[in-house]
């Protein structure tokens, strides 16, 4: 098996559900942490006994809203994944709602090894923030990166949500300028997608809410994409931009189908055999199950798939046409690569593939 230099820890709570969440993330259960806590530690200290795993070079804490765990839970956690071995310069990061970035968070998690922190904004627009139910004021999310970075973050990314009813393309805009007036290093652009078992996805389907229309949404997009990369944002994957050097290396090995760990409830692993095939792993995802399996035996698999090395090929193919820079793993495929291209689906960049999205925004 390939050596594996990147670990996901989901941490499944939050404040509260958001209807548009399709996450594995339950409102937080009073007492729950702790032994969560517990579990997620004892998991990373059996995989790190038993996988070839470590130095790592990255490492993810994401949920849910990890940063409702107190500075000392992230320490007791990083010390576990420290006992296995992370490389000098590792990026660690943090996912954090706006409401929980107070300085003296700021300082534990820094203190805690934390070293990249992605803070949840989604939007500036009072109307929007309501309409997602964020339970944080665009105040709060301006405050939490000037937090964040007068603290000691250097590498600060802000996730964004467009296409939002009611927002129009100033409003969308406008948003994305104030976040860029705070000088993040990172930007996270997603459209807000409508999944059918949310209360949004309900209410979509019921016609109380109607979406914008693929064009609207398209705007949105084009015009952030142009506006990141002319105020120095390189566009280096669908839905992400950063200053240079600042691009998100864990999400970019998973993206360059390298094998990574996922620790916590619901959490996917995935696996290189030396055969060329691909080991995909998932975790129970109720915290509950969670916390009594991995406490008893340091594991909670909950199921497995082997992929064969052609599938395995054509998944790192289907990941890699994503990243601006684009794959040379779509080769294995000349047939299909050639068809792809031809209908205009794919487009060629330096004799590797990428989506023509990513063409069309250079
Ligand atoms: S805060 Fe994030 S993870 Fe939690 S419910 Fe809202 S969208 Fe989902």
């Amino acid at each position: 098996m390939e050596r594996i230099r990147s670990l996901y820890l989901h941490v499944p709570f939050c404040t509260w559900v958001c209807k548009y969440c399709d996450f594995n993330a339950y409102a937080v259960l009073e007492g729950l942490i702790p032994p969560y806590v517990d579990a997620l530690s004892h998991e990373i200290e059996v995989a790190g006994a038993e996988l070839p795993i470590g130095p790592l070079e990255t490492v993810f804490i994401g949920g849910g809203t990890p940063s409702l765990l107190t500075s000392a839970q992230v320490r007791q956690v990083l010390e576990r994944v420290r006992a296995i071995g992370l490389a000098p310069g590792a990026e660690v990061t943090l996912e954090a709602n706006p409401s929980n970035v107070t300085a003296e968070n700021v300082a534990g998690w820094l203190d805690a090894g934390v070293n990249r922190l992605s803070i949840g904004v989604q939007s500036l627009q009072p109307d929007a923030l309501r309409f997602l139910e964020r339970l944080h004021s665009g105040t709060d999310a301006i405050a939490a990166i000037r937090t964040a970075r007068s603290g000691g973050f250097a590498n600060v990314s802000a996730d964004l949500l467009f296409g939002v009813p009611g927002v129009s393309l100033a409003a969308w805009l406008e948003t994305l300028e104030s976040v860029l007036a705070e000088g993040v290093q990172h930007l996270s652009a997603y459209e807000l997608t409508v999944e059918s078992g949310t209360r949004l996805g309900q209410e979509v389907r019921t016609g109380l809410v109607k979406m914008p229309g693929d064009d609207d949404q398209l705007e949105q997009y084009w015009a952030a994409a142009a506006r990141l990369e002319a105020a120095g944002y390189p566009h280096y994957e669908i839905s992400n931009w950063s200053r240079p050097g600042f691009a998100c290396r864990h999400n970019l090995a998973a993206w360059n189908y390298q094998p990574y760990l996922g620790a916590g409830a619901g959490a996917h692993s995935m696996f290189r055999l030396d055969d060329g095939s691909t080991e995909r792993r998932w975790n129970v995802k109720g915290p509950h199950a969670y916390i009594k399996r991995a406490s008893d035996r340091g594991r909670a698999l909950d199921g497995s798939e082997t992929l064969s090395p052609e599938r395995a090929r054509g998944e790192a193919a289907m990941i890699g046409v994503r990243l601006l820079d684009g794959t040379d793993a779509a080769d294995g495929f000349p047939a299909e690569r050639a068809q792809l291209v031809g209908a205009g689906l794919l487009a060629e960049h330096d004799g590797r593939v990428r989506l023509w999205q990513c063409q069309a925004a250079t």
